[in-house]
């Protein structure tokens, strides 16, 4: 299969080198999956989230599925995963 191309801030990726993340109101990341699992955020939805009514949920809540690069993923969305990010200070 060839190589499919994303465009991203201006230059083409590889989707092989890109995540699709699942992330909250606050843009803290649930989840994430390889670029090259889906082609669109809505199946990249369906990979990340099993359950249609979960899915759901989190369209109304306001969730979005994002194709990030393996860059801005490193910066945007590993802090997440590591409990370090700024998304989840407790709320003053
Ligand atoms: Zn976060």
């Amino acid at each position: 299969m060839a190589d499919l191309l994303v465009q991203s801030g201006g230059q083409l990726v590889p989707l092989k080198d890109c995540f699709w993340v699942l992330t909250d109101t606050n843009g803290c990341a649930f989840g994430s999956t390889i670029g090259t699992s889906a082609v669109d955020e809505e199946t990249a939805h369906r990979e990340l989230t099993d359950r249609k009514r979960d899915r759901d949920r989190q369209t109304r809540q306001g969730w979005m599925v994002q194709l990030l690069t393996g860059e801005q993923w490193k910066q945007e969305a590993m802090p997440c995963f590591l409990g370090r990010c700024e998304h989840r200070k407790p709320a003053a």
